[in-house]
C-alpha cells in the first residue's frame, strides 16, 4: 500500500538531484508530494519531479527558483536542505577562501533557501523544514573540521529556528546521516588505489556492518516533513547505523 500522507503538499528539495536529496524527492513525490528540486543541473530529473536550477550560494538564484516554484505548485509547504560540498583537510589545509566557500554553501546556503521560503511556509498548515547535518556534528572525524564546523551551525541553527518559528507553527528538524552510499562517497572511494578494497572496508567499519542507504535517510526526512510529525520540532535524528548512539568514531 503507498502511503499518500504528503497529497495535497508541496515540497521544495535542494541538492535533490544526486543522493540523499534524489532519494528523498523521489519518496516524497511517491507519497503524494509536488516536488520541486533546486540544483546546480536539474537536467538529469525525471518527471514527477520538477527540476530549478539554482545555486544556493548565490541569494538571487535561490529566491527566483523558489519563487517559481510556488508559483508552479500554489505555494510550499516542506523545504528539505540536502544540497552541501565536502571539504577535507585540517584547519591549517584551508585557507580562509575555502572556510568562506564551504560555509556559503553549507550553512548560509541552507538560511538563504529557508528565509526565501518563510514567507510561503506561514501560509501553510504543514510547514516543515528539514536540515541536513551530519554524524560528525556530535562525533568529530579526523580531516573534517571544517565540513563539521558547518553542519554543527546547521544543527545550531535549525534549533534555534525552530524555537524563533514554533507559534507560527513551522516546525524544524534535522537529520544526522552517517556514511550513506551516494554519489558524494563514491566519489571518495574512486579516488582511492583500490576502490573496492576500500568500499569493503568502509562498509566493515560501520557498526551494522554496511553503509547507510539514501533511501533509509529519506525515509526519516520524510517523517520529520510529514503531518505525522506534527508535534516534532527543534529535534537532531541520527541515522548512522548506530554509530554516534554506541559512541563509535567515524572512518
Ligand atoms: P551528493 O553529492 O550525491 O548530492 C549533493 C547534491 O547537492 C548534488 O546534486 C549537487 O549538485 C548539489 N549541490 C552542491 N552544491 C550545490 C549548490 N551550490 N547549489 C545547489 N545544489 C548544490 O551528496 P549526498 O551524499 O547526497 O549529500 C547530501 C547532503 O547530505 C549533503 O549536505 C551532505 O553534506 C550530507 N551528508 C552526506 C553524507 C554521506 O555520507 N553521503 C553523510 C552525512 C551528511
Amino acid at each position: 500500500m503507498t502511503t499518500t500522507d504528503f497529497a495535497g503538499l508541496t515540497a521544495v528539495v535542494t541538492g535533490g538531484a544526486s543522493g540523499i536529496g534524489l532519494a528523498t524527492a523521489s519518496l516524497l513525490a511517491e507519497r503524494g508530494a509536488r516536488v520541486a528540486v533546486l540544483d546546480l543541473d536539474p537536467a538529469s530529473l525525471k518527471e514527477p519531479l520538477v527540476g530549478f536550477t539554482a545555486d544556493v550560494s548565490d541569494d538571487a538564484s535561490v529566491r527566483a527558483a523558489v519563487d517559481a516554484a510556488a508559483d508552479a505548485f500554489g505555494g510550499i509547504d516542506v523545504v528539505v536542505n540536502c544540497a552541501g560540498i565536502s571539504a577535507i583537510g585540517t584547519v591549517e589545509d584551508n585557507p580562509d577562501e575555502q572556510w568562506g566557500r564551504v560555509l556559503d554553501v553549507n550553512l548560509v546556503g541552507v538560511v538563504r533557501t529557508i528565509r526565501a521560503a518563510l514567507p510561503y511556509l506561514r501560509r501553510s498548515e504543514n510547514a516543515s523544514v528539514v536540515n541536513i547535518g551530519s554524524i560528525v556534528v556530535t562525533t568529530g572525524l579526523p580531516q573534517r573540521a571544517l565540513y563539521a564546523a558547518g553542519k554543527g551551525a546547521v544543527m545550531s541553527l535549525t534549533l534555534s529556528m525552530a524555537a524563533d518559528h514554533v507559534r507560527e507553527g513551522i516546525r524544524f528538524n534535522c537529520v544526522n546521516p552517517g556514511t550513506v552510499d551516494t554519489p558524494w562517497v563514491g566519489r571518495l572511494l574512486d579516488a582511492a588505489a583500490d576502490p573496492a578494497a576500500e568500499r569493503a572496508a568502509l562498509n566493515a567499519r560501520q557498526p551494522t556492518g554496511r553503509m547507510v542507504t539514501a533511501e533509509e535517510v529519506a525515509a526519516a526526512i520524510a517523517y520529520l516533513a510529514s503531518p505525522a510529525a506534527a508535534s516534532v520540532t527543534g529535534t537532531a535524528l541520527a541515522v548512522d547505523g548506530g554509530m554516534a548512539g554506541l559512541r563509535l568514531r567515524p572512518a
